[in-house]
């Protein structure tokens, strides 16, 4: 995508958590904005970056994946925006001294005893077709 500068050897692969906290937190210090960046503001501000990733699909139609992934436009939009939204959430797991690794680990084990393989197949949540467990729908619950 035309604009979006690129760094030989900086990837997903080869990048730490740490490395891009690091590189945040110089762009947040050398301009002086620690003092805007209250863990209140941030999360604000993740919200704000949220609701503009959402916008790019704002009245579009649901198109297959695969042609998503080869749409520039849209993919320079989702570049952007999914950088703003995890740019906010570095600086907020670095003002709030969390470690994002042993974050997103213990959430996923709280999800799966939450969301056991087994439950889910046989109750068929999240599958495509959206079938709810059988007590759901007798109870009327969510
Ligand atoms: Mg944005």
């Amino acid at each position: 995508m035309g604009g979006t500068p690129t760094f030989p050897g900086n990837n997903d692969i080869d990048t730490s958590i740490a490395d891009l906290k690091a590189r945040v937190r110089d762009f947040v210090l050398e301009r002086e904005w620690l003092p805007y960046h209250h863990p209140k503001e941030l999360a604000v501000s993740i919200a704000i970056e949220a609701a503009e990733l959402l916008e790019i699909f704002q009245w579009e139609e649901k198109q297959p994946l695969e042609r998503l992934k080869k749409d520039a436009e849209i993919r320079g939009r989702l570049q952007d925006e999914i950088a703003d939204v995890q740019i906010y959430l570095l600086s907020l797991a670095a003002q709030t001294d969390i470690d994002i690794s042993r974050a997103v680990r213990c959430k996923l084990a709280r999800n799966e005893e939450r969301y056991s393989v087994a439950d889910v197949l046989k109750t068929g949540r999240y599958r495509k077709d959206r079938t709810r467990p059988p007590d759901a729908q007798s109870e009327g619950g969510a």
